[in-house]
């Protein structure tokens, strides 16, 4: 039998359509470095995201699911792409601006954008690459920035307010199917080749509506949300959509992205929540302790990309700043769990702590299983530890394949019944709290036994002269592997390895057969585009000798 519900597609446009109208007031404010911020209400932002559709189509030509690419910084005129794009029907496809110029070029030439919309400020990164960049016909300049840099180029180049003056204000949006390609983004590669994922109308829609949910992120439109995390990265973790359907506010900070301006945004516009991986928040507490600033606005952090160091969660606690950490990949779009404690556990206790401390609970609608070295599944006992595979409607079931009939591609990330082999390595809770170890690829395997990377990283970071620590797996004779611990001291701090491995040892933070005998100092850890540590950079530091390794 069938239901007697309505069938209506769960669109973007949809999404627009409620945002605009129903929390029209809402405000998208982009930092603009000098003086007041933009301030645009959604209203206007839905005005202004049917002239983008219309300039596309009628200008541009673009019709059908074409890609339009964007290579822009978190602002108000992101928004309208990610808006205009998939609602005419075409694909997002956002860049990611860190990649090395290589890698985006192959992107752009695998996902055949055949325009691209830029801000002005990253014309000196795209003006290079645009001779090797063979579908791109049109670039759509937007914000300040140095055109003349696109002089002599075979494309045509236009304003981006220019292009949309005087275009009408509302477009007749296209019925589409919910399963079409909305938007898509390439994996940053840390692990190789970047591979494309697609997301679908209904997949952004239903994920919009668990970030909304209170046991996610939980907010409302009395809400100002900071948007660290670039739009380029997995769809900003689904803000931009999300925000649309509540009506919170959203702060962008465009390219001012250090510490310092992040902390006068955080004084001045007051955020109460605001998302980033890591390695932005610890800049920012550094920033805090230097100088101190009134954040008190600023109650909810979201923490993902990467594991959230206990001693970064605690810091931001004593500043007022509540913690919650999240996982996800660019393949689960990105919400896969997150850390919001049972009701039963006592407010600041120490059980809460290290319920936060988890990656976090799986929403409904991603399924989780454990999977073992011989494809066993495993119990969630909160000891079992193998490789986390997951499904659910916007978990990633096949990559881009280029266009063509191979349109889907399939990996060896996908199991044979279809689940996502998230490639991390973990133990789930009875009550479905994920706990993650380490990547498949960075645990050190030494004598038959794992030692976990992250484990070893956190207990350094631990340590009051640890500015940052990060652990990778070196080949060894006896064990066939053993850690390196690879230390970035905190400034005026002095080098003694023996005190750190004994502190590891101390209140048996970590076993002793796991304490790593090889030590160095660096300046920094090595990132990747977005932000997370680079270690295939720093096991092929150490692999060619330019570590100043002590044996201890
Ligand atoms: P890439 O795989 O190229 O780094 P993603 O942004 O998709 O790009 O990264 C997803 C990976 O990031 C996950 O598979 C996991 O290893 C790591 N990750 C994300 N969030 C967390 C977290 N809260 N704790 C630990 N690792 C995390």
């Amino acid at each position: 039998m069938l239901s007697t519900m309505q069938d209506v597609p769960l669109l973007i446009s949809r999404i627009l359509a409620h945002g605009q109208v129903i929390h029209g007031t809402s405000q998208v404010i982009t930092w603009t470095g000098e003086g007041e911020p933009d301030r645009r209400s959604y209203a206007e932002i839905g005005a202004r995201t049917a002239q983008l559709a219309h300039a596309l189509r009628e200008d541009l030509g673009v019709e059908g699911d074409e890609r339009v690419a964007t290579l822009m910084w978190n602002n108000a005129e992101h928004v309208e792409a990610y808006f205009a794009i998939p609602s005419m029907g075409a694909v997002l496809h956002t860049l990611n601006l860190r990649l090395p110029p290589e890698q985006l070029a192959w992107i752009v030439n695998h996902a055949a954008d055949r325009v691209i919309i830029a801000n002005g400020s990253l014309l000196p990164l795209l003006a290079p690459l645009l001779p090797h960049l063979k579908p791109v016909e049109h670039v759509v300049v937007s914000g300040p920035g140095d055109r003349s840099l696109l002089a002599g180029a075979s494309v045509q180049v236009h304003e981006y307010e220019d292009l949309i003056a005087g275009k009408p204000t509302t477009y007749d949006w296209p019925e589409l199917d919910e399963r079409s390609a909305a938007a898509m983004c390439y994996t940053s590669g840390t692990t190789g080749d970047p591979k494309g994922v697609v997301y679908s109308h209904r997949s952004i829609y239903l994920h919009s509506m668990q970030v909304n949910m209170a046991q996610s992120m939980g907010l409302t439109d009395a809400d100002l949300s900071l948007v660290v995390v670039p739009q380029f990265h997995v769809n900003a973790w689904g803000l931009p959509h999300a925000t649309f359907m509540t009506g919170v506010n959203m702060l962008m900070p465009d390219r001012f992205l250090q510490p310092a301006p992040l902390a006068e945004m955080i004084e001045t516009q007051k955020p109460t929540h605001a998302a980033a991986v890591p390695t932005i928040w610890q800049g920012l507490l550094a920033e805090l302790h230097a100088r101190p600033r009134e954040v008190s606005s600023l109650t909810q952090v979201t923490i993902g990309g990467s594991a959230c160091p206990p001693a970064l969660m605690e810091a931001f606690d004593k500043l007022g700043m509540r913690v919650c950490h999240a996982w996800g990949m660019t393949e689960t779009s990105p919400l896969g769990t997150i850390a919001r404690p049972p009701a039963h556990v006592e407010a600041d206790s120490e059980e809460e702590l290290a319920y936060r401390l988890t990656q976090g609970r799986f929403p409904a609608s991603v399924e989780a299983r454990l999977t073992g070295p011989g494809g066993e599944r495993l119990p969630w006992d909160g000891e079992s530890a193998g490789e986390l595979e997951v499904r659910g409607p916007w978990i990633a079931g096949a990559y881009y394949g280029g266009q063509g009939a191979e349109h889907l591609r399939p990996d060896d990330k996908f199991s044979e019944d279809g689940w996502l082999k998230t490639g991390d390595v973990g133990t789930i809770s009875p009550d479905g709290f994920l706990t993650l170890t380490d990547r498949a690829k960075d645990v050190i395997k030494s004598g038959g036994e794992w030692i976990s990377s992250v484990d070893l990283e956190n207990a350094l970071m631990a340590h009051p002269d640890v500015a940052e620590a990060a652990v990778v797996a070196v080949p060894d004779e006896k064990w066939g592997e053993r850690p390196l611990a690879t230390v970035v001291l905190k400034e005026g701090a002095s080098t003694d390895f023996a005190a750190l491995r004994s502190f590891l040892a101390e209140e048996g933070r970590i076993a002793k057969w796991q304490l790593p005998e090889r030590w160095t100092i660096i300046e920094s850890v090595p990132k990747t585009s977005v932000g997370k540590f680079d270690k295939k950079v720093l096991r092929r530091q150490y692999a060619d000798g330019q570590l100043d390794v002590t044996q201890i």
